[in-house]
């Protein structure tokens, strides 16, 4: 089993905060487009084309702005090259202002099954701070728009632990999510990336640093909140109603083989390769034209792989079994793993149950400095 990635460079406007690869140019849309068609036919040793595809997912950048035929021309290529199972998961990701009734009954019809929204927030102030291209009443539509046109599997993306983020608004926007009893939602601290407009206003003092007590604050709001309304935090930045995990994310979490196209996209065989192609969409376009993939590659070494799995599996609610890590990794491996928990057993930041080591509710805000100081 395995799951497809495909990359959309393109986006209205770059939101303050986002370091993703994306054009604000869309020009070359079409001829994007093209070459991505190309990618997905070009032979690839690196794929294993008999692996069952049973999740894709369109991401970015901003998948809305794709045309129906588009999205339609990148699923047949899909379906020419690959055996994607019959129930497979197709998520796409879209933006509250590209969603409307006609767009999301095509997206049905070409066979979307999930949807993930980017919202961040309903608080109309910090939605221009963050310069998203949507207001605060589109955001409040698309989900009742989302609901009427059937789509009953949908994530909603939130960003808490923002300099004007209120306690009071973060509640309000969960307040809202719950009310539409929205099935899953994903919830990111707002980082200041390099590079950014974000960083750049901070390093001006135009606007205020993040507040990392703050946002550890918040995320035991979102974690109350959460657990009272019956979402499961399935993983660390990940809640859900029962049901409604998504698929095509938690393969990564299983360490199963993934093939991205498009620029930017990575892939990964499941084992020690891993591979991203290049970030740039002149050259990525300019490159398909002589049908070359262009990418880079690195084989993992067997600490790096140790590392990635202590890493990954740490941030998931079911944590990382021993017995697993001593079959991938070995007994000596195993037993270090098990001497260097210790101390955050101690501190209340991991628990041992069941063979399994997980973050405590405590240990969840610190979840990946935990699984560093875990590292080989
Ligand atoms: S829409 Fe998404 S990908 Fe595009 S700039 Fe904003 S956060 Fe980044």
């Amino acid at each position: 089993m395995a799951g497809i990635y495909i990359h959309i460079p393109f986006c209205k406007q770059a939101c303050t905060y986002c370091n993703f690869h994306f054009s604000t140019g869309l020009q070359r849309k079409d001829s994007l487009v093209q070459a991505l068609i190309k990618e997905i036919h070009e032979p690839n040793l690196f794929i294993d084309y008999s692996e069952a595809i049973e999740t894709i997912y369109f991401g970015g950048g901003t998948p809305s702005l794709l045309s129906n035929d588009q999205i339609e021309e990148i699923l047949n290529a899909l379906s020419e090259n690959f055996k994607i199972q019959p129930d497979a998961e197709i998520s796409f990701e879209a933006n509250p202002d590209d969603i409307n009734p006609d767009k999301l009954a095509s997206w049905k019809n070409i066979g979307i099954n999930r949807l993930s929204v980017g919202i961040q927030s309903f608080d109309p102030e910090e939605l221009q701070w963050m310069n998203r291209a949507h207001t605060a009443n589109e955001a409040l539509a698309c989900l009742q728009d989302i609901q009427a046109a059937g789509f009953t599997n949908y994530s909603i993306d939130l960003i808490y632990g923002s300099p004007l983020l209120r306690d009071e608004q973060l509640i309000e926007n969960c307040r809202i999510l719950f009310q539409q009893q929205v099935p899953h939602i994903s919830c990111y601290a707002l980082t200041v990336e390099p590079k950014t407009a974000l960083s750049h206003l901070i390093l001006a003092h135009k606007t205020e640093d993040i507040d990392t007590h703050k946002q550890a604050d918040q995320f035991e709001i979102l974690l109350t909140q959460m657990e009272r309304n019956g979402y499961e935090q399935y993983e660390i930045s990940n809640f859900c109603l029962p049901g409604f995990r998504s698929k095509h994310n938690s393969s990564y979490w299983l360490g199963k083989p993934y093939w991205g196209f498009g620029p930017a996209a990575h892939s990964f065989d499941g084992n020690q390769e891993r591979r991203w192609n290049v970030a740039n969409n002149a050259r990525y376009i300019q490159s398909l034209e002589q049908h070359i993939i262009p990418f880079e590659a690195e084989q993992l070494t067997g600490v790096q792989q140790m590392n990635e799995y202590i890493m990954i599996r740490l941030r998931t609610i079911e944590g990382l079994s021993i017995p697993v890590f001593t079959e991938k990794f070995g007994k000596d491996p195993s037993a270090e793993l098990l001497k260097n928990t210790a101390r955050y057993v101690k501190e209340g930041l991991l628990k041992w149950e069941n063979q399994q080591i997980s973050l405590t509710a405590k240990g969840k805000f610190l979840g990946d400095g935990i699984a560093s100081g875990l590292f080989f």
